[in-house]
C-alpha cells in the first residue's frame, strides 16, 4: 500500500497512490483496497493491502477466475478503508468525531 503525505496548500494531509501506477488516488469512489485469500478456505494470507486505480490498474484481480492458483484477491471499494481502519484501530465514531473536531482551522 503506498501512502503519502503531501502538502495542498495550507493543508498538509495523507493521500493514498496506486501500487500499480504509482499516481495519487483522486476519487476513493474509483479505486479498491484488496488482500489475497487463500482460494479454498478463505483464510487471508500475508494480510498486505494493495492500493489500485478501479478498472484500469487493478488487472490483478483478473486472475481470480484461474482455478489452478492457490490464492485470489478479495476486494472492497476505498471509500470503505476508513471504516475498517477505524475498526482495526478500535476507536469509535464518537472518539474520531472528536479528533475531527479537534483538527478544524480556528475560525
Ligand atoms: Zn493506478
Amino acid at each position: 500500500m503506498l501512502i503519502k503525505f503531501v502538502e495542498k496548500g495550507q493543508k498538509k494531509t495523507v493521500v493514498f497512490g496506486c501500487d500499480f501506477c504509482h499516481r495519487v488516488i483522486s476519487d476513493p469512489s474509483k479505486a479498491i483496497f484488496a488482500w489475497r485469500v487463500d482460494r479454498k478456505t478463505g483464510a487471508v494470507l500475508d494480510g498486505i493491502i494493495a492500493v489500485y486505480h478501479k478498472d484500469t490498474c487493478d488487472a490483478i484481480t483478473l486472475d481470480n477466475d484461474n482455478e489452478e492458483k492457490p490464492d485470489r484477491w478479495l476486494c472492497e471499494p476505498l471509500s470503505r478503508f476508513p471504516t475498517a481502519l477505524i475498526n482495526g484501530l478500535g476507536l469509535t465514531l464518537e472518539s474520531v468525531q472528536e479528533l475531527l473536531m479537534e483538527c478544524q482551522p480556528a475560525e
